[in-house]
């Protein structure tokens, strides 16, 4: 532990520096306030003790000044020091940030119990930091978890509604395209009964990572929306756009041949997807959901078709005509 002294009075800084030596603290000595600034911004000590009655900036103005000096989140204790101990010299001493008095010339006890709390604070003050950075870390964490699915470790539902909200209007600020995938597995209720739930987990999981994969954009984002429904969002991006990230989940599934023996599309496993595209207008303030709703049709089409397919939304399409 290493302390600044500020004292311009030779005898009584050579009496406190011994004193602190003899408690086993380091000591360094500035015989002014501007030299003590100076000091303290080199050596940022643990403890600092500060003559009022000074040549230049008195102890209240270097006081001042320190603590301006000081990180956020950092304290140094300041412990004044005054020949004479009148109660308005202590009430400025710490309004002006110091933390506590000591009345000149200094008794070695008493020192010695000061220096002791202000360490004793200094420890205290250092565990609430530690434990407000575990906390800070255990809070982001909280965060983390609450938007990820626990099946699949991708985005959960809740993630995909808030980013599809935030999507939505950030479209409509700039009048941008924002594209909605809704990717449902071809007949995964066969492949739960043929092979078991666990199997169908798996299944999931796989199919999560297949679909990240597919995803190149920093603001793309693919979510379980719910049972073997998956969702993705693609912000700024037109339907030919969001046709080709389809297009390639598609594939991408297909390349992965998860085994499915009762699927009447394949022998192994597929997807469907829903594609709908909108440039969202202003005063549309659900016009989100008009887009869910539409992806929805276009997936329903998919599968009608005969699954394993991908289908735009019909009025995407009409714009694009008209
Ligand atoms: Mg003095």
């Amino acid at each position: 532990m290493k302390a600044l002294v500020i004292e311009d009075t030779v005898t009584s800084a050579t009496l406190i520096c011994h004193l602190l030596d003899k408690m086993g603290l380091q000591s360094v000595h500035a015989r002014d306030g501007e030299i003590g600034i100076e000091m303290f911004k080199q050596e940022r000590p643990d403890l600092i003790l500060l003559d009022i009655v000074l040549p230049g900036f008195d102890g209240f103005e270097v006081a001042r000044r320190i603590r301006q000096l000081e990180r956020d989140g950092e304290w140094t204790p300041i412990i004044f020091l005054s020949a004479r101990a009148s109660d308005e010299d202590l009430a400025r001493g710490i309004m002006v940030g110091g933390d506590d008095y000591l009345v000149k010339p200094v008794s070695e006890i008493v020192l010695k119990a000061k220096v002791r709390a202000m360490q004793r604070i200094a420890q205290m003050r250092y565990s609430l930091l530690v434990l407000t950075r575990k906390l800070d870390d255990a809070n982001r964490e909280l965060t983390r978890l609450s938007a990820v699915d626990g099946l699949t470790n991708i985005a959960n539902r809740r993630c995909f509604d808030e980013t599809l909200l935030r999507e939505w209007r950030r479209a409509e600020r700039r009048e941008s395209p924002v594209s909605l995938l809704l990717i449902d597995v071809d007949k995964f209720k066969d492949f739960n009964d043929g092979y078991g739930h666990q199997h169908g987990d798996e299944c999931l999981k796989e199919l999560a990572k297949t679909l990240v994969s597919c995803l190149h954009r920093s603001t793309d984002l693919v979510a379980r929306y719910g049972g073997e429904e998956f969702a993705a969002i693609l912000a700024e991006t037109d339907v030919e756009g969001a046709l080709g990230v389809a297009e390639a989940m598609r594939e991408a599934v297909i390349t992965a041949r998860l085994p499915h023996a009762s699927s009447t599309v394949a022998d192994h496993v597929t997807i469907s997807i829903g594609v709908a595209t909108v440039v969202p207008e202003r005063r549309d303030e659900n016009g989100y959901v008009g887009l869910i709703l539409q992806a929805d049709q276009a997936l329903y089409r998919a599968k009608r078709e005969g699954r394993n397919r991908v289908a735009v939304a019909e009025t995407v399409r009409l714009t694009e005509a008209g």
